[in-house]
């Protein structure tokens, strides 16, 4: 019978025999030094970067979201979608744009006059209900 890295090779193992333990340790060693164990390890914490910076693009921080999502995988990636977008959002589109700028970069609305708009639009409201815009 082949010896192979498992809990119940290292529970049956007779710890008064330092063979036995070498030879455990050299079959455990070979499996964590499996090439395609790494390609997996790597390519899921790619994968979960990836998502995580998507994630964080939504938020205006993609590089933000790329270290949680790489650190912590889908853990990260809760954090970023629980997180606030720290960027003024559009108020015609609602995404996030860098402070400054004069255009929305997603829609291309001019972001004073559409920030005029939207608190007109809030005094029609209250003009509707009947009340005095304050
Ligand atoms: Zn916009």
């Amino acid at each position: 019978m082949a010896l192979e890295c498992t809990l119940g090779a290292l529970r049956n193992l007779d710890q008064t025999d330092p063979d036995a333990v070498q030879a455990l340790l050299d079959v455990c060693t070979r499996a964590l030094l499996e090439p395609s164990l790494w390609y997996w390890a790597i390519g899921l914490t790619i994968a979960c970067a990836i998502v995580g910076a998507l994630l964080g693009a939504t938020k205006g921080r993609w590089m933000w979201g790329l270290i949680w999502g790489a650190v912590l995988g889908p853990v990260g990636w809760i954090v970023v979608l629980l997180s606030k977008a720290t960027q003024p959002l559009c108020p015609e589109c609602a995404k996030p744009n860098p402070p400054g700028l004069k255009r929305c970069r997603h829609c291309g609305v001019d972001l004073a006059a559409a920030a005029a708009r939207s608190s007109r639009s809030r005094l029609r409201d209250d003009t509707r209900t009947g009340t005095w815009p304050k």
